[in-house]
Formats: C-alpha cells, sequence, structure tokens
C-alpha cells in the first residue's frame, strides 16, 4: 500500500531531536527509533536487541553512573543508521549548496552534472560521475534531482534507473512542484518512492543557516515497509535538524501559494533590477529592502526565474494581476492630477499653482 498524497496544510512534527541525538532511522535500519531514549525504554514489541535490552537494565540498576558512556553510543548507532547515501543529479548552484551540509552532517554524496564539477566535488569529499551509468551503480539510498526546471525532463530521461536499486528513494527540489510530481510518477518504475520537495531559501537568503526557513514537502509516494518509511523520514530529517520550519503540503498547493510568494518577488525583483538602483547618501529601510530583494532575486539564474513562470500554470494569472495593480495605481494618480488640472482651468481655483498651456498634455 502506498501512502497518498495530502490536500491540506500540516505542519510537520515529528519528535524534533537535539542537535547531538538525532531522532529518525536510516533507510538500512529496519527498526524505527524515536530517539537513543528509546532504546533503553523497553517499548511494547520494540525489537531492540538483546545485548543492548540487558545494558540497558544495567543502566537503570546504576541510574547515572556508568562503566562507559552507553548513551552515547547509543545515540552513535543512531546517527550512523541515520546516514544516508545520496545522489545529487543538478550541482549547479543549489545542488552544491545543499551539499555542503548533507556533508557536514555526514551523509556519502555522489553528484553528477553536465558540467565537470569534480574539482568542487572533492573539496566537500563528494564523488564526481561524468557517467550518469557509474553513478546509478553506486546504489545510492536517494537520488536528489537538482536541475535546473527547464532540463528536469531531459536530465531524468538520460539516467539510466534500471542501473539503480529496486526501491530507490527519488527527491526533487525544483521551485515548481506539480510539474516534477507529474514527471516522476510517468517516468520512474512504480517501486520506487517519491518525495517532492522545496526548500524555500537559497545561497543568499540562507547564507546564515536554515533555522525558521521553510521546508515544503509532498510525501507523493512512499511505499508501506519500515524501511522506506525510515528512509524517507531520514532524509526529511537533514531539513530538520537545521531547524527548517517543515511543512506538508500538496504540490498543486504549493503552485498556488508559489505563485505569489516566489514568483510575485522574483518579478519584482527582476523589474527593480531594471531600474539600475544605487544605494546613495540618503537611504532608508524601505530601499535598502528593495536593494536586497535585487541581489536576493538576480543571484538565481534566469534559467530558474524561466522555469517559475513557464512551468506554474499560476504565474501568468500573476503576472497579469501585477500590470493591472500598476495600472490602477498610475490611474489614482492621474486621476487626482487630471482633477487638480481641471479645476484650475475651468473653475480657477485662487490656490492652484499657474501652469502654463505648455504643460498640460493635449
Ligand atoms: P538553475 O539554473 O535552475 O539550475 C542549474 C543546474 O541545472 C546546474 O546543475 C546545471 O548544470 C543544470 N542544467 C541547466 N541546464 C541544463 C541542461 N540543458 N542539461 C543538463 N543540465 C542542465 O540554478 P540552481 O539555483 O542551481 O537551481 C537548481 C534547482 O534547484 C532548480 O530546479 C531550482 O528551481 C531549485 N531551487 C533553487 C533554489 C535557489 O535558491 N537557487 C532554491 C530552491 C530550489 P551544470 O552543472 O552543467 O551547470
Amino acid at each position: 500500500m502506498l501512502s497518498s498524497s495530502t490536500s491540506t496544510l500540516r505542519l510537520h512534527q515529528p519528535n524534533r531531536p537535539h542537535r547531538s541525538h538525532p531522532a529518525a532511522p536510516a533507510a538500512g535500519g529496519a527498526t524505527h527509533l524515536a530517539s537513543p531514549r528509546r532504546w533503553l525504554g523497553h517499548a511494547p514489541g520494540a525489537a531492540s536487541p538483546a545485548p543492548l535490552r540487558a545494558r540497558a537494565q544495567r543502566i537503570r540498576a546504576l541510574d547515572a553512573a556508568q562503566p562507559f558512556d552507553f548513551e552515547s553510543r547509543a545515540a552513535g548507532l543512531l546517527e550512523e543508521r541515520q546516514r544516508l547515501k545520496i545522489a545529487i543529479v543538478g550541482f549547479g548552484n543549489f545542488g552544491q549548496f545543499l551539499a555542503r551540509t548533507f556533508a557536514r552532517q555526514g551523509h556519502t554524496l555522489l553528484t553528477h552534472s553536465r558540467t565537470d564539477h569534480s574539482a568542487l566535488a572533492s573539496t566537500l569529499g563528494a564523488s564526481f560521475f561524468t557517467d550518469p551509468h557509474d553513478l546509478c551503480e553506486c546504489h545510492p539510498d536517494v537520488v536528489l534531482l537538482a536541475t535546473s526546471i527547464l532540463s528536469a525532463e531531459a536530465v531524468l530521461r538520460s539516467l539510466p534507473v534500471h542501473r539503480l536499486r529496486r526501491n530507490t528513494l527519488f527527491v526533487d527540489v525544483l521551485s515548481v512542484k506539480e510539474f516534477p510530481k507529474n514527471l516522476l510518477l510517468s517516468s520512474l518504475p512504480p517501486d520506487f518512492d517519491v518525495i517532492c520537495t522545496h526548500p524555500m531559501f537559497g545561497p543568499e537568503s540562507a547564507r546564515d543557516g536554515w533555522d525558521g526557513l521553510p521546508f515544503v514537502f509532498d510525501k507523493v509516494r512512499v511505499g508501506d515497509c519500515p524501511a522506506r518509511r525510515a528512509r524517507a523520514e531520514a532524509f526529511l530529517n537533514i531539513f530538520e535538524r537545521e531547524g527548517c520550519r517543515m511543512v506538508e503540503m500538496s504540490c498543486a498547493e504549493h503552485d498556488a501559494h508559489a505563485a505569489e510568494t516566489q514568483f510575485l518577488t522574483h518579478t519584482v525583483g527582476r523589474m527593480l533590477a531594471m531600474l539600475e538602483l544605487r544605494s546613495t547618501p540618503i537611504n532608508t529601510k524601505g530601499y535598502e529592502t528593495l536593494l536586497r530583494l535585487v541581489d536576493n532575486t538576480c543571484s538565481d539564474s534566469f534559467d530558474l526565474y524561466n522555469g517559475l513562470f513557464m512551468y506554474n500554470k499560476n504565474s501568468t494569472e500573476l503576472l497579469n494581476r501585477l500590470e493591472w495593480a500598476m495600472d490602477s495605481v498610475k490611474k489614482k494618480l492621474f486621476d487626482g492630477l487630471h482633477d487638480v488640472l481641471r479645476k484650475q482651468l475651468f473653475e480657477g481655483s485662487p490656490h492652484a499653482p499657474n501652469v502654463s498651456s505648455s504643460n498640460v498634455r493635449k
């Protein structure tokens, strides 16, 4: 049985781990353990190995005086089980940004991209594969699609997925969600798990960390067995551990919201960039916000922005509304101006400035 896609917004609230005690188990581990403490707790039906159970009893008897740090060893074991082998396909700006955190958390990284990024990959301890066959033959737990929206279909089709393990987890991080969901479901074998995600931050906006930043995800298809559920949780836990605000939401809902939160923001940033705004000696806080918006949006590739437009059906309507809003504001200003001029011309207001005929539009 497969878990189905959700249609309502829910905040994902699994046990948020203490940084040094990660919570979710890894794909390889068959037992789901919510925290290291559950190793000690004899939960009904828990399948903890006998030697560990025996040690746990000893710990209870001795309270805190331990001959060795059992709890930290248990935590270490869990940490080990949480480690994933992640293949990043599309190792550009965003793929590299994610890889830094994945590497810091101790995951094994395999990477592949159109361009040879092997030098950069090696600085992160990641392997770089020019040939996707070699990458797939390494049997990653997770394949993370981080290529541009526009190239996603071609890149996915170029992967020899038959060389992967039968129930590999595919995750995408594209900034639109319905398009990759349909693409992954229609292109991948039915045994593969699929999670569509959108980390709603990037190298600029999250340069000081991911704490509190939204991470949207939709568990589109996760096989109903403990190891597959555990693998999905272990992947999501990467973002949770960094303090992301986990938002479970359907891909369709994401796209409806993202037209406003994202496409609008990028469009305004790109419009302001056309004005070639400069810093001045009298910058207000508002003006500095605009300057930052230009930086935050224009540092992303035009392909990314174009993808937000092309592959989110809500973007065209948003663009039309933006044009309407600009026209409405302009109209309000010019209507007011015309009222003043008409009053002057036809009623001779005593306070009106002296407007020469050359200033009045014919
Ligand atoms: P991008 O321009 O959207 O994508 C760049 C990546 O796509 C590079 O790896 C590039 O390969 C690859 N690519 C582009 N055209 C290709 C083609 N014709 N064939 C094969 N590969 C191609 O910029 P990005 O910022 O790195 O974004 C990557 C993905 O993450 C996008 O889907 C984006 O929507 C998503 N995302 C980005 C951000 C962000 O803040 N930047 C945030 C959330 C999600 P090369 O390695 O050869 O350059």
